[in-house]
């Protein structure tokens, strides 16, 4: 990488104090816009936070960093539709596991979850901001929990749901982007389909969206598919299904024969379906979200769910609170050292960290091994759905550093199974426009100049679940807002991210 800098610019604006962003020309790369149109070779010009000119050949100006990138791609910043970045960001600004990833916009909130009161969280990152853009939606389950304290396995009564319309309807003007839910996790799995379409209805006059982790993951998927189009359809909002999967072997290699009727029905009744996938044939979460109805002693169905699951080999346990020398072992062989059923390890697990009650929901997670690959492979070449980690900063599962340059490398690369063009706006525009993101996700004149160079010909994750944090490769450097984040591959410490509020926001 040839650099031709300014001394004497850099100088000055140093002496000046002010925090400004150098202005750059990129030289010699190759513009992958956003739109998914082809690509065009040329120079692209930032000044301060925005792309001003965009050209086959632009000359440098006086005081210009010129950066010459001898052919690399150049693509807008990626945007993770389903991010666990606020589980740490504030402990870790530089987020090192998105960033290099190529990704500068989180959106979080996600699973029914969200920081709560969100004005507060955002003023806290806009004060002491990260290196990376956080947008959020407004949790379900958070402001159930707010109204209903842990009395959370039951349908709301009419008085907790118009309290929980009034906290919802703050949330939104503190600019969440509308309203998500996990009706899988115990908190909002008693919620009647009624109480989420009231709720909806709030996040729909705020303009808002409805992204949701379904009811049920394994084999009633496509129950639960059939309650997010009606959701959509009674509430009258964009509806997301998020880190879509066919996630039991019940429903396995059904995403080809099932999921174009989804799209086509969506369309036929004015509904806007949109869905993001990571590309892992694998999951983390908590192990009760196998027995979706909570009935975790009921032998019959906790077998059910093992096999349903692929089997207890198929589960591996991250960490376990009571025993923390079981985390890496799989459920069957945690049940050959205990010397008992698998059925019955799960049971004694759930009953350690807490019981039917699940207050340590989260002291027992686990990797499971339960979709199969030609779905996910027809979700991630599908032209509507979008992409997202579903990863935490610092978790255990390799898609949260791993999932964007596994698609460019992996699936674009070395499966053909999109083209790159695509990918990118699968990356970038598409989510933009879900997010109604005015100036992002796409390389445009105006544009905020959130970028990621890398080279097709190498870009690819190395994050595994022995080391799920391992930078990817061939992502040189990535810029948010006109500044670089990463510079060779590392980190720089800047941190010019910004707290993305939706249109609903009011100061
Ligand atoms: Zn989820």
């Amino acid at each position: 990488m040839r650099i031709t800098s300014s001394v004497l610019m850099t100088a000055l604006l140093l002496a000046s104090g002010r925090l400004l962003a150098a202005d750059v020309l990129l030289m010699n790369v190759v513009v992958y816009d956003g739109t998914g149109s082809e690509p065009l070779r040329g120079d692209v010009r930032i000044e301060g936070e925005r792309i001003v000119a965009i050209a086959p050949h632009l000359e440098p100006k006086s005081g210009e960093t010129v950066l010459d990138q001898r052919g690399l791609a150049l693509a807008p910043g990626f945007i993770d539709m389903h991010s666990h970045g606020d589980g740490d960001l504030v402990d870790d600004l530089d987020a090192a596991a998105v960033s290099r990833q190529g990704v500068t916009t989180i959106l979080v909130g996600q699973d029914g979850d969200s920081k709560f009161p969100l004005r507060d969280y955002f003023a806290g990152l806009s004060t002491n901001p990260s290196a990376i853009n956080l947008a959020s939606m407004a949790g379900h389950a958070t402001i159930r929990e707010q109204v209903m304290g842990k009395d959370l396995y039951r349908p709301s009564t009419p008085v907790e749901l118009a309290q929980m319309k009034t906290l919802l309807a703050r949330e939104l003007t503190a600019g969440a982007f509308g309203l998500s839910t996990g009706l899988e996790y115990e908190a909002a799995h008693f919620a009647t389909t009624e109480e989420v379409i009231e709720l909806a209805r709030v996040a729909a006059d705020a303009k808002g969206f409805y992204i949701s982790h379904v009811r049920d993951e394994a084999s009633h998927t496509f129950d639960s598919f059939d309650e997010v189009l009606r959701i959509g359809r009674e509430a009258k909002l964009p509806v997301e299904i998020t880190h879509i999967k066919m996630g039991s072997t019940s429903v396995w290699h059904q995403a080809a024969k099932r999921m174009p009727e989804y799209f086509e029905r969506a369309q036929r009744e004015g509904i806007e379906l949109a869905a993001d996938v990571y590309p892992y044939t694998f999951w983390h979460s908590t192990i009760r979200v196998i027995v979706p109805d909570r009935d975790f002693f009921n032998p019959q169905k906790v077998e059910q769910a093992l096999a349903e699951n692929g089997g207890a080999q198929n589960i591996r346990i991250v960490n376990y609170g009571p025993e923390a020398a079981l985390a890496g072992k799989t459920l069957a062989e945690i049940a050959a050292h205990w010397q008992v059923t698998p059925v019955e390890a799960y049971m004694r697990i759930v009953k350690a960290t807490g019981g039917a009650e699940g207050p340590n929901e989260q002291d027992v997670n686990v990797l499971g091994t339960s979709m199969s690959e030609d779905d996910v492979r027809w979700f991630i070449a599908h032209p509507q759905i979008m992409f997202c980690t579903d990863g935490e900063l610092h978790g255990a599962h390799p898609r949260g550093a791993g999932s964007f340059p596994r698609i460019l490398g992996h699936y674009v690369r070395e499966e053909k199974l999109l083209p790159l063009a695509l990918a990118i706006h699968k990356m970038t525009g598409l989510p933009a426009a879900q997010l109604r993101l005015q100036d992002r996700g796409r390389i445009a004149v105006g544009y905020v100049a959130d970028l990621v160079l890398f080279d097709p010909a190498t870009v690819i994750d190395r994050s595994t679940v022995e080391n799920p944090v391992a930078p990817p490769l061939g992502i040189p450097a990535v810029m948010v807002s006109g500044e670089w984040v990463v510079r060779d591959g590392a980190v720089t410490g800047k941190r010019p991210g910004r707290v993305l509020r939706s249109a609903a926001f009011k100061p």
